[in-house]
């Protein structure tokens, strides 16, 4: 009885949170955590931070040197970092930490660091707290945009001391104990950042301190008030008795005089629970752009950690000068310029739903993202594909076309069109000084319309990506009404069927002279592909799927091989990587067959039996991959998170929805997963779906209206959403196979318009 209680005040709980005003506390922000090197539940790390702000903060229990920095399975905490990190294949930059210790002063990461336990430590995104058990300390902390602060409460009766770390890779550290606080810099980076790149950093404290000296590893703290080298760090010692100490963390990119300006707009007199509070509401507006009722607990919490994994990248660089308006450091020349710019994502991922998403809930940041993308190809000549926070080689094709196009698309236009076109004109025809920006294989792409594979590493992915960047590349330059580079574009839009075997039917790496690549297999990882096979690549035609079913030889044909992805094998053939690498795995784990949705190039494949006329095996699916494969705990995520793209999958696909092609207007429909959503779309404007008689065991659609008229087709357009209205599903549990499955029914494609 008494546990039937227990259940129900549990169910109450979490009905009125999911209704009220606490969205927040539903975020997960430990989820992903349980990951290693070797295998992905996501590969995150619990991140402390606004929505899209410069810094975020995050515990970790690894060495400074191991970017798999924060490891739920380990029981000690190292210290607390500024971190930037989008991913631990790409690396951190700009990181310091700071860590309390009370008895003894250590400062090295390794004497320094304390046992603590989950069931001690409280992880929200805009606050962590966590016992020191080693040191009795309770550790706090709460950021806004480029700040924290801290509330760290020592044991009265021992020596308490406040460790600053500099990282390794250069730092500098100044104690001014007549302000209360500790200055420096960091310069530790993966790189992308000109020799200039520094992370100007204070730590500002409410009390004086009783002693403070610096460190560097391996050797016994000093008594001397600055120092500077490969890796320095600083201590301070304070009275505990005084009651909690609290200090502020802040930084800059530009000066420390920016960063004083920054720690005085964002922070000033607002003590530790007032900054708590801001966060509280900034996260609770953002969460509840998107309102959901109906469904179980976890899947609000789910959804909720998706909405919140969703809007943590890209990172914004823009900083507030004192002069009112926005200067930022750029990666790309060296120099501070006025404006906004954005980093640390990577577009391979985040074009697919990412972008599509942010053109729905935050149009007007979406369209600073794009004018910051033109500020970088003008300041280094290239788009950038990659950035951490310059250019980075890592991944394939020219997806910032992508975004350009998506956004174009929904109408939201406020950037350089015209410009982009330019800068994608210039990018598209040439090799780049990195295989990641420009356009890698460029002279055999452009002379035989593919990628050939003795001369380019990964060649039929390229060659995939590439015809699907320059279709959007067309609708833009059509756009501004430049019909010469649109016509260039267009003659290259159906290159994708070049790298198409119609005897094997399969994508396939194909040679200079025309032949394939010998043995293949279909399961076979690596080049010609990426991180990935023919079983996944086969699909990534995003913008002509019907192009595709005529490859395919129809449209039973194509259904036929869409579920075979499903019944094969979860086979892997090594390939060009020689070994078994973390996504194949994963695959493995997943247990669907070759549906690998731990990684990028299948994640839009489910979202095709429309474009088909089965549009009910596409309910049935993405109900299996949102049941099995999202959960709001540690071990949540299938594969790496990827800078939001992985959660905005489950976004979109919990409302019934999927941006198949992002450079269209269309939503592919799904199978929404609540009773009700409400999409909050500013100036009081709600787009509403909703799906009666919903259920765990209810995917099927059986009927469908928008603003009350009936829907027969199996995609929303984005002015339908953007406009406001209603669209509305009865759901069950029996398949309807004649929902949406007619001919007039269909997403367009570039071959066929849709009716
Ligand atoms: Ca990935």
């Amino acid at each position: 009885m008494i546990k039937t209680l227990k259940l129900i005040s549990i169910l109450t709980c979490v009905t009125s949170l999911a209704g009220a005003e606490d969205l927040v506390n539903l975020v997960n922000p430990l989820q992903g955590t349980d990951s290693a090197n070797g295998f992905s539940h996501g590969n995150t790390y619990p991140t402390v931070a606004l929505p899209f702000a410069m810094n975020a903060w995050s515990p970790f229990t690894e060495p400074v040197k191991d970017s798999f920095f924060y490891q739920y399975c380990h029981d000690k905490l190292r210290g607390l970092r500024q971190t930037h990190q989008p991913s631990p294949w790409i690396g951190d930059y700009a990181a310091f930490a700071v860590m309390p210790v009370s008895g003894a002063l250590v400062c090295d990461e390794e004497r320094r660091a304390s046992k603590f336990s989950h069931e001690h430590e409280v992880a929200l995104p805009h606050y962590y707290k966590v016992e020191m058990e080693t040191w009795g300390v309770t550790a706090e902390l709460t950021p806004t945009e480029r700040c924290a602060s801290f509330r760290f409460t020592y044991p009265v009766d021992k020596d308490a001391f406040v460790i600053v770390d500099g990282f390794p890779k250069g730092s500098s550290i100044e104690i001014q104990p007549g302000r209360n606080r500790i200055v420096g810099w960091v310069k530790n980076n993966n790189g992308g950042v000109p020799g200039n790149f520094a992370n100007h950093f204070i730590v500002q404290f409410d009390q004086p301190f009783l002693d403070q000296g610096t460190w560097k590893p391996g050797s016994k703290p000093s008594k001397e008030l600055k120092a500077e080298d490969k890796h320095v760090g600083a201590w301070v010692k304070i009275d505990p008795k005084k009651g909690p100490v609290t200090f502020r963390a802040v930084s800059s990119f530009i000066d420390l005089a920016q960063a004083e300006t920054t720690l005085a707009k964002e922070i000033g007199d607002k003590d530790f629970d007032a900054v708590k509070d801001v966060g509280r509401r900034r996260w609770n507006e953002v969460l509840g752009k998107i309102e959901i009722e109906g469904g179980l607990p976890d899947q609000h919490r789910t959804f909720y950690t998706a909405m919140y994994r969703s809007t943590l990248f890209p990172h914004r660089l823009n900083e507030p000068g004192a002069d009112g308006k926005d200067h930022y450091y750029s990666p790309y020349d060296g120099n501070v310029h006025e404006g906004v710019v954005f980093t640390d994502s990577g577009f391979w991922d985040t074009f697919r739903c990412v972008h599509p998403l942010f053109n729905i809930l935050f149009p007007d940041l979406n369209e600073q993202i794009l004018q910051g993308i033109l500020a970088a190809y003008e300041q280094s000549g290239w788009l950038p594909a990659w950035a951490s926070p310059g250019h980075r080689k890592c991944m394939i094709g020219n997806h910032a076309f992508s975004l350009f196009a998506d956004a174009w698309a929904k109408g939201n236009r406020n950037f350089d069109a015209k410009k982009a076109v330019e800068a994608m004109l210039h990018d598209s025809s040439q090799q780049g000084p990195i295989d990641s920006i420009g356009r890698d294989g460029a002279p055999s792409y452009l002379e035989r319309g593919y990628a050939s594979h003795d001369v380019t590493h990964e060649s039929a992915a390229k060659t995939l990506e590439y015809a699907y960047n320059d279709y959007c590349a067309m609708l833009v330059a059509e756009g501004v009404g430049n019909k010469e580079a649109a016509k260039t574009f267009r003659a290259r839009t159906g290159n994708f069927k070049n790298v198409w075997d119609p005897k094997l039917k399969f994508m396939r790496g194909k040679l200079s002279n025309g032949e394939w690549m010998p043995d293949f297999d279909p399961a076979r990882w690596g080049s010609p592909f990426t991180e990935g096979c023919s079983w996944h690549y086969t699909w990534s035609v995003f913008h002509d799927i019907q192009g595709l079913i005529d490859l395919a030889g129809g449209d039973q044909a194509f259904t036929e091989k869409l579920d075979s992805v499903f019944q094969s094998e979860p086979r892997v053939n090594n390939g060009a990587y020689g070994r078994l690498i973390h996504e194949m795995a994963e695959m493995i784990a997943a247990n669907m067959g070759q549906y690998a949705h731990g990684n990028q190039p299948i994640q839009h494949m489910i979202y095709l039996y429309g474009y088909a006329g089965q549009p009910w095996k596409t309910q049935a699916r993405v109900r299996e991959v949102m049941n099995r494969l999202y959960h709001p705990t540690p071990d949540g995520l299938c594969g790496d998170e990827d800078n939001g793209q992985t959660s905005a999958w489950y976004v979109f696909s919990a409302l019934g929805m999927y941006p198949v092609n992002p450079a269209s207007d269309e939503y592919v429909i799904g199978s929404p997963l609540f009773g009700k959503a409400t999409i909050h779309l500013g100036d009081g404007k709600t787009f509403v779906i909703k799906a009666d008689n919903n259920g765990p065991m209810r995917p099927y659609i059986q009927e469908s209206s928008l603003n009350g008229q009936p829907l027969e087709r199996c995609f929303l357009r984005h002015g339908e959403i953007a406009k406001g209205g209603e669209v509305w599903f009865r759901m069950g549990s029996y398949k309807k196979e004649d929902w949406a499955a007619g001919n007039d029914a269909r997403p367009s494609s570039q071959s066929r318009s849709a009716k």
